[in-house]
């Protein structure tokens, strides 16, 4: 099995996994990079997931699914104005002989699902969307901050080596401020000077690991005592564990 990152507008990837002759996509925002990959590798659309109801998630949609007939499958909880199979927390999807399971990640969107596999050729493989990123997480446009938490808190839960596939280059600018929250850790400086030397190649960043997040996102470590007193350094009030999270969310919201 092979998965690769196909990129889309500015900062989006289109997660594609193919074993060679069939292919799954995940959050087309653009039909047009995915149906070059196709045709360029021969591979067959099988499935399409998606994850939440953005634009730059669900753009490339219709003129795939007119292409293609693969099958889609979505959020139930979203209205995405697309036919699609409407998917909530503890469904399945079979395809290319993987099973995924749907998580409920609501925060980013009210209705936001991420697709977690077990087991791709003996490691664990997620899809989050928006909702993690490497060294940060999604911004609140329609979910609380309590929301916000939980679903992270479920992902963080996965195996340390499950696969992590978001749908944004947002490292390097996640990675200043996970720096500016944790001056002293030294495996986020590690992981930086790694991260800036794939972008000077224009290497993606990704996928991540789950292992990696808990060692370095501010947003999987906002009750250990590092992170809590640098939010408390500028949010005295904030002290109960979700206070503490939605104080790190607004800083990020606000850093320069
Ligand atoms: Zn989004
Ligand atoms: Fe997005």
């Amino acid at each position: 099995m092979q998965l690769i990152p196909i990129p889309a507008f500015s900062d989006n990837y289109i997660w594609l996994v193919h074993n060679g002759q069939q292919a799954i996509v995940v959050d087309p925002g653009d039909a047009q990079p995915v149906l070059q990959t196709l045709e360029r590798t021969g591979l067959s659309l099988q499935a399409i997931l998606v994850t939440h109801h953005h634009a730059d998630h669900v753009g490339g949609l219709a003129e795939l699914r007119d292409r293609t007939n693969a099958k889609v499958y979505g959020p139930a909880g979203e209205d995405i104005h697309q036919p699609l199979q409407g998917m909530s927390a503890n469904d399945r999807v079979q395809a290319l002989g993987l099973e995924f399971t749907v998580l409920d990640v609501p925060g980013h969107t009210a209705g936001h699902i991420a697709f977690y596999c077990p087991d791709m050729d003996g490691a664990p493989l997620l899809f989050c969307g928006d909702t993690l990123f490497s060294a940060g997480c999604g911004r609140l446009f329609e979910g609380t901050p309590a929301q916000m938490l939980a679903s992270l808190d479920l992902l963080a839960a996965l195996p340390a080596n499950t696969r992590v596939c978001c749908t944004h280059e947002y490292t390097l600018s996640n990675l200043r401020f996970a720096r500016a929250v944790e001056p002293n850790n030294p495996q986020l400086l590690a992981y930086s000077a790694q991260c800036e030397a794939l972008r000077a190649q224009d290497q993606p960043t990704l996928p991540s690991s789950i292992g990696l997040e808990l060692a370095i996102n501010p947003f999987l470590r906002s009750r250990l005592p590092t992170v809590k007193q640098s939010v408390q350094a500028l949010h005295a009030h904030a002290v109960r564990e979700v206070d503490v999270f939605a104080a790190l969310r607004e800083w990020k919201n606000n850093f320069r």
